[in-house]
C-alpha cells in the first residue's frame, strides 16, 4: 500500500533520513521503533508533506505524494495524530474530533462520532469538556479519533503512547486492533518497543536516520531491542 523508497530528508546541514524504505501492506500494522532523533518523526512527516523530500519516493497505492501538494495529500486517504497529540485545548472533545469530519453533513458526523464513541467510550462521557482539561491518555484517544473521524485507509501515529499510563496503552492498542480489523492500515512510530511490538505486525527498528533492522514482529520480539537499539 505504501512504498517508500531510498528516502532522503535534511534539514538544512542536517541529515535526519539517509535513504530510508519502507514497505507497508494493506491492513497490516507496521511500528517504526528507535530512540529519540532516530528520524520516526522525519519519516512520518515526509508522508503527509510537512517536510521536503530531498530525494528518493514515497507511493501509495501507485500515486506518488511527491507529486500531491500536502494539504492535498488528506484526499489520498491519510489519516494523522501527531507526536505530542496537539489537541485544540479550547475546543471541546467532540469538536476536536469532528474536525477531521469537516466534509460530512451532520448526521454523517453523528454517526462517526457514535462509531468512534464505541471504540473510546470517553468520547461520549466527556463529549462537552474542553480538550485541554483532559489526562494526556484522554488527549491521545482524541487526537486518534479526530485522524480516523475522516475514514482514512492509511493512519498515521506518531509515539501514540508516549507519557501513557499502561491502561491507556491498552485502550489504544485494543483500538488499533479494532482499525486494523476493520481494513485500515497503520504506521505507527513508537519508543516504547514493548507495547507496540504486541500490537504490530511487522516493524523497523532505526538508528540515526538508518533502518537497522525489520522483520515480522516475531523476529523482532527475538531480540532484545531495547538494550541493543534504543
Ligand atoms: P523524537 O522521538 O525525538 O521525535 P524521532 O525519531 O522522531 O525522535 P526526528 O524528530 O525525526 O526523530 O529527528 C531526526 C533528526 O532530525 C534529529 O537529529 C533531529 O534533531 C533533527 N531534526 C528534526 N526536526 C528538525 C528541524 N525542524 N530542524 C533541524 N533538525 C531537525
Amino acid at each position: 500500500m505504501l512504498e517508500v523508497r531510498n528516502l532522503v530528508v535534511r534539514y538544512g546541514g542536517i541529515t535526519a533520513l539517509n535513504s530510508v524504505s519502507i514497505t507497508v501492506p494493506k491492513t497490516e500494522t507496521v511500528i517504526l521503533v528507535g530512540a529519540n532523533g532516530a528520524g520516526k518523526s522525519s519519516l512520518i512527516n515526509a508522508i503527509i508533506g510537512m517536510v521536503p523530500i530531498s530525494e528518493g519516493s514515497i507511493v501509495l497505492n501507485g500515486t506518488d505524494l511527491g507529486k500531491i501538494l500536502p494539504y492535498d495529500r488528506a484526499n489520498q486517504g491519510i489519516g494523522y495524530s501527531p507526536e505530542g497529540r496537539r489537541v485544540f485545548p479550547t475546543m471541546t472533545v467532540r469538536d476536536n474530533v469532528l474536525a477531521g469530519a469537516s466534509r460530512l453533513g451532520r448526521a454523517g458526523q453523528s454517526a462517526i462520532y457514535e462509531k468512534l464513541a464505541d471504540l473510546f467510550p470517553m468520547l461520549e462521557e466527556r463529549a462537552n469538556h474542553y480538550a485541554g482539561f483532559l489526562s494526556g491518555g484522554q488527549q491521545q484517544m482524541v487526537a486518534i479519533a479526530r485522524a480516523m473521524s475522516a475514514s482514512p485507509r492509511l493512519l498515521l501515529l506518531d509515539e501514540p503512547f508516549l507519557g501513557l499510563a499502561p491502561v491507556w496503552i491498552e485502550q489504544i492498542s485494543k483500538a488499533i486492533r479494532a482499525f486494523r480489523a476493520e481494513g485500515v492500515t497503520v504506521l505507527m512510530t513508537e519508543q516504547m518497543a514493548v507495547p507496540a511490538l504486541k500490537v504490530a505486525t511487522s516493524g523497523y527498528v532505526m538508528r540515526t536516520g538508518h533502518i537497522l533492522r525489520q522483520g515480522t514482529v516475531d523476529e523482532l520480539r527475538s531480540t532484545a531491542l531495547e538494550e541493543e537499539y534504543l
